[in-house]
């Protein structure tokens, strides 16, 4: 179902400043009356309403997979992991062996690297309950000894940078962390078949393949699954071969050219079956394959609900570039999972939103398809800055659902993406104090952190909004980014600091709480705003307690017309007299939702 697009809100941003110091751009609206509101209300509307229902499920699902993992991850940190060393991954190369009913994994991982500085201690990481039998550097056996969930490795005489080496471990185990909550390696299994498929973010790969959990050394990566007979293999990146082995197995071969972080390479096996579709790139010429692959009887489910992913696609490449594995595909994999996992090139979704029904799970596949762009080509540099995964993520989850159901942006960030709405949260700031528990606050990660950017949009303006996001994004392709790359790249549009921005919203919890009083003059309306947050402002040593924005008050006059008056709020209580031309029947705050808070 798809909503017509009413006339809509115009909030349109101008130049020109009103106080100096902070330099910031007035927001000066007018507002031209809209139906769009009243046409909203007066349809038939599951439509954006599921939708965002189905996203919101999805996130609590996720949310609940923290909480139940929340052992796991510390368990992850006490194992002594050393996320940087002194050596720079090239490429990643898995030849696996997965067997889903005997649940078990085998194989060799072979790991090319350059020493960044004389190495003489190679250290990697596999959960103890898998068995590493043996290892070659460079071809020639060499002993490992562990320490933990540490595979630790010393050459007889140290490596020098310049060189380039490969250690090869070969392993096999039953991955222990199982279950639809779990992370690592789940087996589960549908309609009578088992299946095994993997959920590494943020610190579970090394629970099936020994890793360097390195989320900032990207590497190229292949892998040759071989899965028994009748069943699949699916990874991230391009099918080059599928071969069959003397006992009967199938071995996939799998190549991924763009460079990624251990935690977003997945393998999947059971008897999926696969159907492709087409995207067609933002050049006119570039074909590239979209590839489902899916559980047999959800097979006529899927073929519906994903109808709309190629034009997800080009509505994200037309706001941000296009999208970033052109080269090899996008896709989508069933897993027992109750949410998605943005897996370079095949995203992993949960077996009940792909497969299970024909509902509606465009936020869903939205949120997941943005991370391509958010996550996967531009990775968040360290644990603390994952809303630049998320936030981001959710944020163009919501630009897909207004403008397919022709909703104001402010509308539905406040309707369905503000995180007070469920799971009670913005407990903590978007930026992660802890980087060692990144999902530990989805509200403040994934809502507010949408919200940031939705807040930004009208300080900078739309124009230089998006060229910021492309100009990030360009900077740190294929790599990683942090929140001072971010501010950095938007105060490079913008012109002025942004720090007051970022301080307040990234780094501050919780949000501003508005009171607002008016009395009605004969030429002039007087209106006092007051802040009654309790909370401090992050890092700023001035006016440390109060939040700067410019508050959009909305004239609502009495001949039905309305108009945006924005004023420059930085005190606890400030007193605006604003002359009028026409009667004044009321004021309220920020109609248009272009502003995290809560009025009293
Ligand atoms: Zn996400």
């Amino acid at each position: 179902m798809r909503f017509g697009a009413g006339p809509g809100v115009y909030f349109c941003v101008l130049g020109g400043t009103m106080k100096p110091t902070m330099l910031l751009r007035v927001i000066s609206c007018v507002l031209c009356v809209t139906s769009a509101l009243a046409a909203l209300g007066a349809a038939p509307a599951p439509g954006p309403e599921e939708a965002a229902r189905f996203a919101r499920e999805f996130r609590e699902a996720e949310a609940r997979r923290v909480l139940a993992r929340a052992d796991v991850l510390r368990r992850a940190e006490a194992a002594g992991v050393q996320r940087s060393q002194p050596f720079d991954i090239q490429h990643w190369d898995l030849a696996l062996s997965v067997d889903p009913a005997a649940q078990s994994i085998s194989g060799t991982v072979t790991m090319t690297f350059e020493p960044t500085q004389s190495l003489s201690l190679i250290r990697m990481r596999l959960h103890p309950r898998m068995d590493s039998s043996r290892a070659r550097l460079d071809g020639s056996s060499i002993a490992g000894s562990r320490e933990g969930a540490n595979l630790l490795y010393r050459p007889s005489s140290p490596l020098q940078p310049g060189t380039t080496h490969s250690l090869a471990v070969t392993y096999s185990g039953h991955p222990v962390v199982s279950g639809s909550l779990g992370g690592g390696m789940m087996f589960a299994s549908h309609a009578g078949v088992p299946s095994a498929t993997t959920l590494s973010e943020p610190f579970d790969s090394y629970a099936w393949w020994p890793c360097v959990d390195d989320v900032t050394d990207k590497a190229t990566m292949e892998m040759h699954l071989t899965v028994p007979a009748g069943m699949t293999g699916a990874s991230n990146g391009t099918l080059t071969g599928v071969r069959t082995n003397a006992d009967g197995t199938l071995t996939y071969d799998w190549r991924e050219d763009y460079p990624l972080s251990n935690y977003l390479i997945s393998a999947n096996v059971t008897n999926y079956r696969s159907f492709s579709d087409l995207y067609h790139g933002l050049d006119g010429l570039t074909e590239m394959p979209i590839d489902y692959y899916v559980y047999p009887e959800g097979l006529s489910s899927a073929s519906v609900t994903v109808s709309r992913v190629p034009d997800m696609i080009g509505f994200f490449a037309r706001l941000v570039g296009e999208y970033p594995f052109l080269r090899e595909k996008y896709g989508m994999v069933a897993f027992p999972w109750g949410g998605g996992m943005e897996h370079q090139t095949l995203t992993s979704m949960g077996d009940a939103y792909l497969g299970g029904s024909v509902r509606d799970f465009d936020g869903i596949y939205a949120h997941e398809l943005a991370h391509m762009w958010w996550g996967d080509e531009v990775t968040c540099k360290t644990w603390n800055d994952i809303w630049l995964n998320e936030g981001f993520a959710t944020y163009f989850e919501a630009l897909w659902l207004a403008q397919k159901y022709g909703m104001d942006e402010g509308q539905i960030m406040d309707q369905y993406y503000d995180d007070g709405l469920y799971a009670g949260a913005l407990k903590g700031s978007v930026y992660r104090k802890s980087g060692n528990r990144p999902f530990a606050d989805t509200g403040a990660v994934y809502d507010k952190g949408a919200w940031v950017l939705h807040m930004l949009k009208p300080v900078v303006g739309e124009g230089p909004f998006y060229r910021a996001l492309r100009a990030y994004r360009a900077a740190h392709a294929l790599g990683n980014g942090t929140t001072a790359d971010l501010r950095a790249a938007f105060e490079a549009e913008y012109g002025h600091p942004l720090d007051w921005f970022f301080d307040q919203w990234v780094y501050t919890p919780f949000r501003p709480i508005y009171h607002l009083a008016f009395t009605l003059g004969s030429d002039h309306v007087t209106v006092t705003v007051q802040q009654r947050q309790k909370h401090a402002v992050a890092r700023r040593s001035q006016g440390k307690d109060t939040y700067y924005a410019w508050l959009p008050l909305w004239f609502h006059y009495t001949d039905g017309t309305e108009e945006i008056r924005a004023v420059w709020n930085d005190h606890r209580s400030q007193t605006y007299t604003l002359p009028t031309a026409k009667a004044v029947g009321s004021v309220t705050l920020d109609d248009g939702h272009w502003i995290l808070k809560t009025v009293q």
